[in-house]
């Protein structure tokens, strides 16, 4: 059965556009609840450890560039098939691919700045939340 948590960031390109507000509007319309948030900035190193799959991929270093570029929000997110849900709602990876009506449609600005991240597994999810919160910045 799939699980009911999911991991978000707002990524900097829509933090620094000020999109942050709307965007956690459109998610919590959607029907998800916010069990953790943190404004926060990576560095090169936890950048690179949060995106460590895709060090063999050429845009490693541009991605971890990027993700350290400025604050991100971070989020627990909590609703029945959460991470499958949460990627419906966020749309594909490039914007030009992305359906009509998903958060990187509307916000996103190429394949990299693509504006927010969601876990693509259960796993993923927990492993994820546990990058950035203790059990005491959960509710
Ligand atoms: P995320 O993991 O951030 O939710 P995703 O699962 O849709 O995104 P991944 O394949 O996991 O996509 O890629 C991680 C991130 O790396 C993308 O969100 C994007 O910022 C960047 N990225 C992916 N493919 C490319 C590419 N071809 N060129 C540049 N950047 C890319
Ligand atoms: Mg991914």
């Amino acid at each position: 059965m799939a699980g009911n948590i999911t991991f978000t960031m707002i990524k900097p390109d829509a933090f620094r556009a000020g999109n942050s507000g709307t965007m956690i509007k459109m998610i919590q319309e959607a029907g998800f609840a916010i069990k953790a948030m943190k404004l926060t900035q990576l560095n090169a190193k936890t950048a690179g450890a949060f995106y460590a799959v895709h060090k063999e991929r050429p845009f490693y270093q541009d991605l971890i560039s990027y993700m350290s570029s400025g604050p991100i929000i971070a989020m627990i997110l909590e609703k029945a098939n959460a991470v499958e849900d949460f990627r419906k709602l966020i749309g594909a990876t490039d914007p030009a691919k992305a359906e009509e009506g998903t958060i990187r449609k509307l916000f996103a600005t190429s394949i990299e700045a693509n504006a927010i991240h969601g876990s693509d597994s259960d796993e993923n999810a927990g492993i994820e939340g546990d990058f950035f919160f203790s059990q005491f910045e959960r509710v």
